[in-house]
């Protein structure tokens, strides 16, 4: 089981970054209005990621780290109808059993709480425990069984900014969670959790890059779009500032990213990318997030349509907002 678990571990984590965003998504699937993520030497020594969600009881808690004891799924069918983000059940036993880390969880209702200690995915304490409501998930060590796995990452500088990178996407996919980033010791990242995009724009990339932000909006048949998108004035050299959800998660999706490049280059020379955020609403069954394992690129059961929507819809924000 320890084996198989570090299998899926290949797939599911292949850098620190992926662990971030496996334990983000669950605390915001906990229902969580405020999540912390504090990392050290780019995740590779320490991730710890508190969330004031729904909290686990021990029993649950025991259970999230055997695979595919996924709470969000009840049966094959439903995997079609997925409304939460995580869905496989495989996110943290995977991680568990490549690193030395800790659960420390109570529901709000319960009294106390429950800490399990865990070592390349053997359970070696559990205990009750006065912890705050919520969870806490510590990842110290990571791929300190898996050598091999962990030549394959880069300086601590290219870890922790593709970290800071994720995060800050996480944030915009989730504006009514107050996000908060903790690199070495220095906070780098934190947001209002109003609920309000903008804001959210505001506190990543300051407030002069907001206020040169068009707001995007298109109602289609089953899909609902609104974003935000920087002015021909502000436009960045790298994708790395284009963040794409859908129904709250983060994902990348070829089709989308070639539908922007199109419209904004029909309109204005090539010469960088706009700074964007774009989120998507559409029924679960319209998408397909098993694609890859890491849920990243998503295909869309009819991607004219979604070519077509991004597509004017980007044209028509450049045409009647800008000056
Ligand atoms: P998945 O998210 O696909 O269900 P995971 O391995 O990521 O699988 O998590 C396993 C289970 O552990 C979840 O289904 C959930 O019940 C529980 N869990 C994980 N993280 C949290 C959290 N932060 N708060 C509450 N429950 C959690
Ligand atoms: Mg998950």
């Amino acid at each position: 089981e320890v084996t198989a678990n570090q299998i899926a571990a290949g797939e599911v984590v292949e850098r620190p970054v992926n662990v971030v965003k496996e334990l983000v998504e669950n605390s915001v699937d906990a229902g969580a209005h405020e999540v912390e993520i504090e990392i050290a030497d780019g995740g590779m020594t320490y991730i710890r990621v508190t969330d004031n969600g729904s909290g686990m009881t021990a029993e649950d808690a025991k259970m999230s780290i055997i695979r595919h004891a996924t709470s969000k799924i009840s049966n094959v069918d439903n995997i079609y109808h997925i409304a939460s983000l995580g869905f496989r059940g495989e996110a943290l036993p995977s991680i568990m059993s490549v690193s030395r880390s800790s659960i420390t969880t109570r529901r709000p209702e319960d009294v106390e709480g429950t800490v399990i200690d865990i070592k390349g995915g053997v359970v070696e304490d559990v205990h009750a425990a006065g912890t705050p409501a919520g969870t806490t998930v510590e990842v110290r060590e990571l791929f300190y069984n898996v050598p091999a796995r962990k030549k394959f990452l880069k300086s601590e500088r290219t870890e922790s900014a593709r970290i800071n990178t994720m995060v800050g996407k996480l944030a915009l996919a989730n504006p009514d969670v107050a996000f908060r980033l903790i690199n070495n010791g220095r906070v780098v990242i934190e947001t209002p959790g109003n609920g309000r995009l903008l804001d959210v724009v505001s506190a990543l990339y300051g407030v002069k890059t907001a206020g040169e932000m068009l707001e995007v909006k298109e109602e289609g048949e089953n899909i609902f779009l609104n974003g935000l998108i920087s002015k021909p004035s502000l436009l960045k050299s790298s994708r790395q500032f284009q963040t794409l959800i859908i129904n709250r998660r983060v994902i990348e999706s070829s089709v989308i990213s070639k539908a922007v490049d199109n419209a904004y280059h029909s309109l204005l020379p090539k010469n960088g990318y706009p700074l964007l955020v774009l989120s998507f609403d559409v029924p679960p069954e319209s998408i397909d997030v098993n694609v890859h394992p890491q849920k990243r690129e998503i295909k869309f059961s009819d991607e004219q349509m979604a070519f077509r929507t991004v597509y004017h819809a980007v044209l028509r924000t450049l045409t009647s907002q800008s000056d």
